[in-house]
């Protein structure tokens, strides 16, 4: 037995039916969808998506949220942003209608954004233009008290369809997580958001740390993709060493890559058999991502 557990980050709208059935069978009992994404599905964008894109990407999953919940008995919510892993144009205007969906009861953050020095298909995103969007995202967050998934950048290779994304950044690769994840709380601590309610997501061996010492966020593991090549090992490892206070677990399912989809229970399984204590296993799997996100479970 798996035991229960809530995905605090993925994109399984990008998935099918049998994949949700086996999700439900297997433990899920909630997960938080992060929409926004144009590069979740398998398409190829030969120009920044803007502002009919977007809205398209937010409102079909919250729209889509009853069906889903009755058809496969999981409950799940939604987090809306303009996410910096692609161009986005007019997201001026994208700005001004977040505000209707932060005020939707099944949106229950904000997220995922953050800068990141590469876009997909090739659509380079200024840094000067991200750092604006960014801020203004932050400032929407504080005003409708909605907590904020921050995306980390993974250094990326060229991959077939997504374009050139291998990592032009000066940063060397193995430092552009922390690097990113340093500037995007500099922005947000300056907008006075509360760090407690930022998610920093996608931590690996550099950021794990620095989250834990140097901040007062939330240290979100992503855990279910081929890009990130995380075993349950290394985070029993975190586990032990950080405490089950501040660490919640993810799969970033979505649908253009790679992924392992039983990735959580597989981790809830390695936890169990590591020995590590129930209710340890219990916070990092489902009582913070409940907390977190103000869950009614
Ligand atoms: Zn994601």
């Amino acid at each position: 037995m798996f035991g229960e557990y809530i995905d605090s980050h993925n994109h399984m709208h990008a998935l099918n039916w049998d994949e949700w059935e086996l999700l439900g069978t297997t433990g899920m009992r909630a997960a938080v969808l992060s929409c926004g994404n144009p590069h979740l599905y398998r398409e190829v964008w030969d120009e920044a998506p803007g502002y009919d894109d977007i809205m398209r990407f937010w409102e079909g999953p919250v729209e889509m949220i009853r069906a889903l919940e009755a058809q496969h008995f999981i409950q799940i919510r939604c987090a809306v942003g303009i996410s910096s892993m692609t161009r986005v144009s007019d997201w001026e205007n994208l700005l001004e209608e977040m505000p209707g969906f932060l005020e939707d009861e099944s949106v229950v953050a904000l997220g995922e954004i953050g800068l990141d020095p590469t876009q997909y298909f090739s659509l380079t995103w200024p840094m000067e233009e991200q750092t604006t969007c960014l801020e203004a995202q932050a400032e929407l967050a504080k005003k409708y008290d909605k907590p904020i998934i921050l995306h980390t950048p993974t250094p990326k290779k060229s991959k077939d369809f997504l374009g050139d994304v291998a990592v032009q950044a000066d940063v060397p690769p193995e430092q552009i997580r922390l690097h990113y994840m340093q500037k995007d709380l500099e922005i947000i601590r300056k907008t006075g958001f509360d760090e407690a309610k930022v998610a920093v997501d996608h931590t690996d061996a550099t950021t794990v740390g620095h989250i834990h010492e140097h901040t007062r966020a939330m240290c979100a593991v992503s855990i279910g993709s081929a890009l990130r090549p995380l075993q349950p090992a290394q985070v029993i490892e975190w586990v032990e060493r950080f405490g089950p206070d501040r660490i919640m677990l993810n799969s970033d399912h979505l649908g253009y890559r790679p992924i392992d989809i039983l990735s959580v229970p597989k981790t809830l399984r390695a936890m169990r058999n590591a020995g590590l204590p129930e209710e340890a296993i219990r916070k990092v799997s489902f009582e913070n991502a409940r907390k977190f996100y103000n869950l009614a479970l």
